[in-house]
Parts: C-alpha cells; structure tokens; sequence
C-alpha cells in the first residue's frame, strides 16, 4: 500500500467518524430538545382549556361541544373525562359515539393526573391509531375530580429530525469528498517529493555529483538534505580512495621488481606489468591459481607455506622457459621471492592472502657464475707457468747450475715462463682497468690506412718468419672515431692473431671501408678459420679452440676478449664469421671521423 492510498485511507476513516459522532450527538439533542419544546406546549394548551372548562355550569352536558369547539383554539384533540372514567366529550369522537368507548380511568397520563394533579404519555392511540402525545390536569368538580386531556400529534417532531437526519448525511458526504480530494492533494505533494527524493536518489549511483537541493524546512526537506549531505561525503571519500588507488597503481606500474597478490583462498587478485613481462604472463591471471600462471612448484609451496605459518619468507626459484608459442619467460629465470602475509584482523583463523615481491636476479647469479669462473680460470692459467717456473728453479739449484749447457735451457724456461705471466698478468690488468672504466678512452679522427701501416709495420719481421703475407687494403683518408691506443692495440691483436693461428705461408689482408656513417674494418686469413660453434664464444676470457696450441704459441686467451672491450667502448661492435677463402673473417665497425676541414 503506497503512501498515498495510507493517507486517502486516513482521511476517509477520520470523515467517517467526525461524521458518526456528529450525527448521534446533535440528533440526539436536537430530538430531545424539540419534544421538551412540545411538552411544554402541550402543558400550557392544557392548562388554557382546564381554566376555561372550569368555568362550565354543566360539565357533564356541554362536554361535547366544549371539546370541539376547544379543541379548534388549542389546535389539539380535547378529551373530558368524568370521576367514573367515562369519555363525556371527545374532540375526534361524534357524541353518539362516546358510549362505546372504554374506560380511560387506566390511561397512565389519566391515571397519574388524578392522583398528581398532572399527566403526560406518549404512545399509539387505541381510539385514532395515530402517535399521540398526552398531556393530562386534574379539574376538580363538586361531582368529583375532572380529568381534562389534551393530545397532539407529534409529527412535526418526526419531520424536523428527519430532516436533520438528511442535512446530516448529506453534510457528512460533503465532508468526505472534501476530506479524499484533499487527502490526494496532499498525498500528491507528498508523495511527488518521496518519488522524486527516491528518483535522485538512484541517480546518484551513476552520478555522485547529483544532489536533491529541496526546498523548505519540513521532514522531507530534512531528509533530501541528508541525502545530499552523505553524497558529498561519498564523494569526497570516493576521490580520497581514487586518489590512492591512482598512486598505488602508479608505484605498482612503475616498480621495476614484480608483485603478486592472492588472496585466502591462494587465487591471484594482482599482478603487476613487471611480474607479467619478467615471466612471460599473457593471460589475464587474474581469479586464477599461482601454479596455472607461474608454473613453479616451489613458488606454489612458498605461497602456501606463508599463507598458512603466516610469517614471511624468502626463496630462490627457477622459471623454466617457456617453449616456443607458449606464454612464459623467453629464457631461464632466476627469482629471488619475497613473501609475506597480508595483515588479518587478530581473531580471524584460516589462511591469509599473500603479497610476494619478485627480484630477477638471473644477471647477478650470472655475473657472479662469471666471476667464480674467471677467478678459476686465472688461476688456471697462472699456475701452469709458476710451476715450470719453480720446476726449472729446484732443478737449477739441485746440481743443473753446474752444468752449463743444462743451465742455460732451464734458464730460458724460466724465462719464457716470466714473459708469459708477465703478458698473463699484463693483459688481465689491462682488462680489468677496461672494466672497471679506469681506462678512460679519447677517440679522435684518425686516419684509419696510417694506423693500420703503423700496426703492421711492428708484426711484418713475425710474419716474414713464418712466410705469412700481410696485405693492407685501406684507401688512404679513409677516418675513424676512435681512440689511437686502442685501436693500435685491436689491430695489432687481429693481424698477430691471424699470423699465429694460421699455417706458414698464408695471406692476411686488412681492409676498410666506410658506409652510412660507420667504418667497417675487416681482418681475413685464408687460415683453418674457426668453426661456427665456437665464434659467439671466441670472445670470451681465456677462451681458445685449441687450448693446447695457443698456449704453446704464447697466446693468452685474453686478446679477443680485450678487444670485444676496447670496441664497445668506442660505440663499434666485433663479429666473426668464415670467410670466403674458409679463414676467419673479423669484422668491426666503429663510427666515422670528422672530416678535417
Ligand atoms: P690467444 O691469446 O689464444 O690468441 P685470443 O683471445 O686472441 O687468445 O683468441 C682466442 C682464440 O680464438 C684463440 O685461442 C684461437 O683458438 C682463436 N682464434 C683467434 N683468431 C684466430 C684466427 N685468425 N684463426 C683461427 N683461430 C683464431
């Protein structure tokens, strides 16, 4: 039932019953008032007849008329009544007919009239049939006490409260009309301002900005105030938290570590951009279980093992890569993860959710690979001429010293073993400095055919030795941006390398030319070249395809490497490939010199 059928319901109950109250108090007073009226009347007709019947010689023989011809002035029937209770004059009775008449000795008007003085009644006439009211006065007669009786009709009565009766009902219909026309007026009004708080109200889910703005001061008003009110303060917390949201989002978009988030029940709600590019995710993950996503058994243990301890915890996993087409990382990932339970009310049992951070640590475990190997591989190298060395010494001093022609061959072990550490320890300084940027590199415009000339010019008495042919094929001016030192000593690295690890007899040739801005200097032998599994890691410290060899020819292992870095120092890059003749083929490219005005 709506709020204005209610108050269409009220107002008709409260109409109906102004109107029932109404209408039995005032035609009770009215009926009752108006028969006192008439009583009265009626007491004053009877007296005026008594007093002038009073006056009669013969009651008993001018009855008759006297109660006609009375009963015209007093406008009421007159009845005479003797001391017997015989009817001697009647005003509706024809004289001829009083005989028939009973006795009204009983009649309870006569009855208290002769005993009181005065009698009233009111009933059905057994003479006329008619209501009749009574109204009786003793008259006493030397023959004994008259009873004069004068009747009425109360009709009049009757009419008037009936009459009422309708001015009532008809009153009271008013007032109902009058009470629902206003009821739904008012409902209207009422109700128009619910709907409309109701309707502002609904809007302003989509719109938070809506407000209701109502006029006045009552309930209503009150009420679309508080909604506006409340708006507002929704409004404000909901920038609050927006604004948060937007820097938490932002801290999470721009972290360079990955982060995911699951919740009690293990199933991930987060997943930042880095986790999702770290480990290759492409699916949303989103609702899903870290092990569907992450693919990692012990990351899933991990996750369970804080949800349930509740305590962080931190471990190193290992992401498989994914195979091609599939969603994962592109290679073997090292992880570093971070994991701790996210805060829970104090009494709450269970599982919590989780937040772990993840630190790629793939490089540094690699470096630090690197650097073990590097300290295994130094140590390698060193320890092979230390021996000879101390072999040669023990047998220098154990007797060798006295004989001079053994002497001398153990002597220039010694020596050949110095000079190699010395070169060993010389170029793992020089790489290191490189390294470590402590040799700060200068490059100017050189000219590339002049430091070629000069680089060669020092191996030529090398490779006459052992019929090698150095051919140099730079056209003079041809200038590069580069450092004079480095690039003598990348040179002088090539060209001896070709000598060394090509037969006697071979040809070499350095060759240059510029293109797009890059000079690309090539190093070709017509040597063994090196096979292709080994090129990507020629480059590598201590490296060699023939250990054996190199180290007999004097070779460090170090040369390349040391090259790679002086190139990439100078913005150029280093490759090898096979050339066309099956020899190595060394090709490095480095930016032009400016050209001298
Ligand atoms: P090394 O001191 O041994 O020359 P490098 O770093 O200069 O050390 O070279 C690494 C390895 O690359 C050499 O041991 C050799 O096996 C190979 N190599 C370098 N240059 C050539 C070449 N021109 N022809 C064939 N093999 C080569």
């Amino acid at each position: 039932m709506g709020i204005r059928s209610k108050l269409i319901a009220f107002a008709v109950g409260i109409a109906i019953l102004a109107a029932l109250v109404f209408d039995g108090y005032v035609l009770k007073t009215l009926g009752a008032e108006l028969s006192a009226h008439t009583e009265d009347d009626l007491a004053t007709r009877t007296a005026l007849v008594t007093e002038i019947a009073a006056r009669s010689g013969d009651l008993a023989a001018e009855a008759p008329a006297l109660a006609t011809a009375l009963s015209k002035i007093a406008g009421a029937r007159v009845t005479f009544i003797d001391p017997q209770g015989a009817v001697r004059g009647d005003s509706s009775v024809a004289p001829e007919g009083l005989g028939q008449l009973d006795t009204h000795a009983t009649r309870d008007e006569v009855a208290d009239a002769r005993h009181l003085g005065t009698g009233r009644s009111e009933r059905v006439s057994k003479t006329t049939r008619m209501r009749m009211l009574y109204a009786a006065q003793r008259l006493d007669r030397p023959d004994g006490p008259w009873v004069v009786r004068v009747a009425f009709e109360p009709v009049a009565i009757y009419r008037s409260l009936s009459a009422a009766r309708t001015r009532v009902v008809e009153g009271t219909l008013l007032a109902l009309a009058l009470a629902v026309a206003a009821a739904l007026a008012g409902a209207r009004a009422l109700s128009g301002r619910l709907v409309y708080l109701t309707g502002v109200a609904r809007e302003m889910r989509a719109d938070l900005g809506r407000r209701a703005r109502m006029q006045g001061h009552d309930e209503i008003a009150t009420l679309g105030g508080a909604l506006d009110d409340l708006a507002e303060s929704l409004e404000v917390s909901r920038r609050e938290l927006g604004g948060e949201g937007e820097r938490f989002g932002a801290v999470l978009e721009s972290m360079r570590e990955g982060v995911l988030v699951t919740d009690e029940k293990g199933d991930i709600t987060l997943v930042n951009p880095a986790l999702s590019q770290l480990l290759g995710i492409r699916r949303d993950p989103v609702g899903r279980p870290p092990l569907e996503v992450l693919r990692s058994s012990s990351l899933h243990e991990l996750l369970e093992e804080v949800a349930l301890a509740r305590a962080a915890a931190t471990r190193e996993i290992e992401i498989a890569p994914a195979a091609p087409g599939v969603a994962g990382p592109p290679g073997r990932r090292i992880l570093l993860v971070n994991a701790a339970p996210l805060a829970l009310p104090a009494q709450s049992r269970g599982a919590a959710g989780v937040v772990a951070v993840f630190f790629d640590v793939t490089e540094l475990r690699r470096i630090e690979g690197l650097q073990r190997n590097f300290i295994a591989n130094a140590s390698h190298e060193l320890r092979t001429p230390v021996a000879s060395i101390r072999a040669s010494s023990e047998t220098l001093l154990g007797g060798a010293l006295d004989d001079p022609e053994a002497a001398r061959d153990f002597v220039e072990v010694i020596e050949r073993n110095a000079t190699r550490l010395h070169r060993l320890v010389d170029d793992l300084l020089d790489l290191s400095r490189i390294e470590g940027g402590e040799r700060p590199l200068s490059p100017g415009t050189l000219d590339l055919s002049v430091q070629a000339e000069a680089a060669v010019a020092l191996l030529r008495g090398r490779a006459m030795e052992r019929g090698t042919d150095v051919k140099i094929d730079v056209a003079p001016g041809t200038l590069v941006a580069a450092d004079p030192r480095a690039l003598d000593q990348i040179l002088t690295n090539l060209v001896d390398n070709a000598i060394h690890h090509t037969p006697n007899g071979s040809h070499v040739v350095v060759r240059a030319r510029a293109a797009n801005g890059r000079v690309v200097l090539e190093v070709e032998d017509d040597g063994p070249g090196i096979p292709a599994v080994h090129q990507a890691r020629v480059f590598d410290r201590f490296y060699r395809v023939d250990p054996g060899r190199s180290r007999a020819s004097g070779g460090t292992g170090l040369g390349l490497s040391i090259a790679k870095h002086l190139v990439e120092a100078m913005s150029g890059d280093i490759t090898v490939t096979t050339g066309a003749a099956g020899g190595a083929l060394f090709r490095i490219t480095l930016p032009t010199g400016a050209q001298k005005k």
